[in-house]
């Protein structure tokens, strides 16, 4: 007969294995979610070595996971058929901590369960955490090239020892049971499972196999298996290979919206970095875009294995009705937001993120003006917060605005500053624009007179956060924006000598009126000017140089400033 090894724990697991029970027991279920995780690894690395000796495989390489119950015993076991380890490989990897600054780590805990567990959450809790549900696990393990005798069974009650034992195994690969604590018994439930299951490991590329679901007439017989996950992450396919339809499909399954996107950027990356990003942009705005808060951002896989929804580290404000994914090989398994938010691989898949999208509007707007006008009446007021929050992008992004506009005085905003250069005066060296309550108050503004009879182009801007998004923009290709309605108009050279003198020789001749209606007004205005820039209208209000747009004062004071 076989006899049991006893060996005990490295400290550092031992210490792990305590925390970890203690702190993760809030989120008990990713147990699974590790195990499944560890299967599929194996399974991904027996691919990778029989890529060199396929007799690997054997007669099994149709690779898939499989988890299955034991109501009676009240056991849980995740079989897979993977590489399987060999006894050295057991004890190592189960016995130890392989990771370097584990003892640093361990330092860190400071007994405060909140804190613990978010530190725990960073280091990864892996295998471990089976005792989280589990008072006994047992692996029984097979190595890929390993004969039938070969099987080790691992066998620990996660109190500082385990034992090893020599056994038998038909199959290759690695069997986990989880024999549950009292009050575990949700684990054995199948809906339970297969909920779970469907939560985190749909998009593994692998099939995760449970019994079918039978009716009591035929309990008898011998169950058959089925695939509970989906098994294919569409974006780890070739782009090549995939249709419109099928990302139409998935953007519907992601996004939980049932209309069609109007666009879409799938790019996998490899190098330096590697991921894989699938970003949408809705064709409609969601009913609650306009609170900031609402919960925004891509879901985020990390090495195919979902993570969480809503990441919303990945994702500026201002781009907050993008939907879609991220899949990043450079991020650990165990990633939490608290996590996310400080580190260097985020802010540059971030970076890189925003690039994307940036880049996928301006190729929409570039080959289907139609779709692009659709996105732009949706979500153009979002993208102007853009001005103010990404300083690095603003250029980029206001070259995707689009403005109303005495070029054909239409309420539609269908002029992009680029359109506006184009058709600038020779001698024009500002972009001029007036902003203010109503697209009508805009385009009847007396403030328009000179520039219409100059025929000189103005935007119009007629919503609550254009001046806003122009004072944060300042300037676009290097011309400086100027509201018409500040004070002194310095037309530059738009302005002819003729126009100089005849505003010298009114101002001149009108002096006793000006002063008048001056002494009349008192301090109700800083001063009264004649001035060339009506051409119809008496008497128009302006802004003094220098001061806050009308407008902009107006933004304020209905924001309570
Ligand atoms: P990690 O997955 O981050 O390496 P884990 O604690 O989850 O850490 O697993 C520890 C190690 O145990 C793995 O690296 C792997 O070598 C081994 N292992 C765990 N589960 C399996 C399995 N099902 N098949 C083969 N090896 C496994
Ligand atoms: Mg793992």
């Amino acid at each position: 007969t076989a006899t049991k090894q006893k060996h005990s724990f490295q400290t550092e697991v031992k210490q792990l294995l305590h925390l970890m029970v203690h702190s993760l027991y809030s989120n008990k279920e990713i147990f699974l979610r590790e195990l499944i995780s560890n299967a599929a690894d194996a399974a991904d690395k027996l691919r990778f070595k029989a890529l060199k000796d396929n007799s690997l495989y054997g007669d099994d390489s149709e690779l898939a996971i499989r988890v299955t119950t034991d109501k009676d015993a009240k056991t849980l076991t995740i079989s897979d058929n993977g590489i399987g380890m060999t006894e050295k490989e057991v004890i190592n990897n189960l016995g130890t901590i392989a990771k370097s600054g584990t003892a640093d780590f361990l330092q860190q805990l400071t007994g405060d369960q909140k804190k613990d567990s978010k530190l725990i959450g960073q280091f990864g809790v892996g295998f471990y955490s089976a005792f989280i549900v589990a008072d006994k696990v047992t692996v029984t393990t097979r190595g890929a090239g390993a004969g039938i005798n070969e099987a080790v069974i691992w066998e620990s009650a996660g109190d500082g020892e385990f034992t090893i034992e020599q056994t038998e195994k038909e199959t290759r690969g690695t069997d986990i049971t989880l024999h549950l604590k009292e009050g575990e018994e949700e684990f054995l439930e199948e809906l339970r499972l297969r909920n779970i299951i469907g939560k985190y490991s749909d998009h593994i590329s692998l099939p995760v196999e449970m019994h079918k679901m039978v009716s009591d007439d035929d309990a008898d017989k011998t169950p058959e298996f089925e695939a509970v996950n989906k098994a294919t992450a569409l974006w780890t396919r070739a782009k090549a290979d995939i249709s419109d339809e099928e990302y139409q499909e998935f953007y519907k399954h992601i996004s939980h919206d049932f209309q069609e996107p109007l666009t879409w950027s799938h790019n996998q990356v490899e190098g330096t970095q590697e991921y894989t990003s699938l970003l949408y942009i809705p064709s409609k705005a969601p009913f609650d875009l306009w609170n900031r808060d609402r919960v925004r951002g891509v879901k985020l896989y990390v090495q195919r294995v979902f993570i969480m929804d809503d990441a919303e580290q990945f994702l500026p404000v201002y781009l907050r009705f993008v939907r879609g994914l991220l899949d990043s090989n450079d991020l650990p398994l165990n990633v939490s937001r608290e996590i996310l938010q400080d580190s260097k691989v985020t802010q540059s898949l971030r970076n890189a993120t925003v690039s994307r999208i940036l880049k996928m509007l301006e190729q929409l707007a570039k080959k289907d003006k139609e779709k692009y006008q659709q996105f732009w009446d949706e979500f153009g007021q979002v993208l102007k917060e853009g001005t103010g929050e990404d300083f690095a992008n603003k250029e980029k992004i206001a070259k995707l605005f689009r403005f109303s506009s005495t070029h054909n005085d239409e309420k539609a905003q269908t002029v992009s500053l680029d359109d506006y250069i184009e058709r600038m005066k020779p001698e024009q060296e500002k972009i001029y624009y007036i902003a203010t309550d109503s697209f009508l108050a805009a385009k009847n503004s007396p403030h328009l007179e000179i520039f219409r009879k100059k025929g000189i182009e103005v935007l119009l801007m007629h919503d609550r956060i254009d001046e806003w998004t122009i004072s944060h923009l300042n300037e676009y290709e290097g011309k400086q924006f100027v509201s018409v309605t500040q004070g002194d108009l310095n037309l530059g050279n738009l302005e002819d000598a003729e126009d100089k003198k005849a505003q010298e020789k009114a101002s001149e001749e009108h002096k006793d009126f000006v002063e008048r209606v001056k002494s009349a007004l008192g301090d109700k205005v800083a001063d009264v000017k004649v001035t060339m820039r009506l051409t119809d209208t008496p008497a128009c209000i302006v802004a003094g140089e220098g001061e806050m747009p009308l407008q902009m004062v107006k933004m304020l004071q209905a924001a309570g400033q």
